[in-house]
């Protein structure tokens, strides 16, 4: 499984609309309440205590105090019969949670807590990301308020609609043989290497994008594409949509603008590489990413 995927949730969209419904969930003394401050999840317990560390679900009433009608809310679905929530702690909320755990970064607590925690996570942090910058309309720019359970903005003055956003990014490995073609971002820590990876542009499909970018950043040709699977990403709103890309040629040359360094690979240098080893100074991202998935699926033959 990859993180971010595979939440346990329900989210009943259809449900989103019925204001009495969501309200009559959240006055539920069964229901439960993610606190995010500056879009880190709470996570129960002693900053201490070893992972996996257990996500602040927390019964609803305990937010109770400012939980005000300013205080973005958003309904993230039911687990069974209980509902889950998500809130934007204010300042003057942080206090008061002080004694139950403590705000971890979405980074590294996803990476921390149960896959189906960092789903809950992916969902909660890309929601109230929203809605934190879209407080204003891009069509007026007047005020706008939050509906259907923080699935809709709308504008109190042109009544535009607004809905939360998914940034389509495609991430590719590309390979040749028996080797598979990594990338050293310029903001890259220094020997971490990835699959390269682009942001879908208007008027575009997937595969045109993966050609694209891979001969953008690697000046490498590509024929045929496959897709692999998709991941949540929330930093901040993206759908990383991960490929195997057919390399022509082993051609390379990396663009120098964000790509600082393109290398080809082996497959049993690959295979070390996923188990984390550092091999030739040279190392790839961990499990949380997608990246980390595609290149252990190529180096251990099923593609
Ligand atoms: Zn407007």
């Amino acid at each position: 499984m990859i993180p971010f995927a595979g939440s346990p949730l329900n989210r009943v969209s259809e449900k989103r609309i019925d204001s009495n419904w969501i309200e009559s969930k959240w006055r539920d003394p069964s229901s439960l309440v993610l606190p995010l401050r500056r879009l880190e999840p709470f996570i129960l317990g002693s900053e201490k205590s070893a992972p996996p560390l257990q996500l602040g679900l927390i019964n609803a009433r305990l937010v109770d105090s400012f939980a005000s009608a300013e205080v973005p809310r958003i309904f993230l679905g039911l687990d069974g019969d209980t509902a889950v929530f998500a809130i934007d702690v204010p300042e003057a909320g942080e206090q008061q949670l002080a004694g139950l755990g403590y705000f971890r970064d979405a980074r590294m607590a996803a990476s921390m807590v149960s896959l189906k925690d960092a789903a809950i996570i992916a969902q909660a942090k890309a929601l109230i990301d929203w809605h934190e910058r879209h407080g204003f309309c891009p069509r007026c720019g007047a005020p706008t308020k939050l509906v259907d359970a923080g699935y809709r903005r709308l504008c109190g003055k042109c009544n535009a609609e607004h809905f939360p956003r998914v940034d389509p990014v495609v991430i590719m490995l590309a390979t040749e043989g028996e080797a598979c073609l990594v990338g050293r971002g310029k903001h890259f820590p220094p020997g971490m290497f990835s699959a390269l990876a682009g942001f879908v542009e208007p008027g575009e499909t997937i595969e045109e994008a993966v050609r694209r970018e891979l001969f953008e950043e690697a000046s490498v040709k590509i024929g045929e594409v496959t897709y692999y699977a998709t991941q949540p990403w929330p930093f901040p709103s993206s759908l990383m949509i991960g490929c195997f890309a057919k390399a022509e040629n082993r051609d390379i040359k990396p663009d120098d603008i964000e790509i600082a360094e393109v290398r080809w690979v082996e497959r049993k240098v690959a295979r070390e590489l996923i188990e984390g080893k550092q091999v030739d100074g040279l190392r790839v991202p961990p499990p949380i990413a997608i990246a980390h998935h595609l290149i252990k699926t190529w180096a251990l033959g099923g593609k």
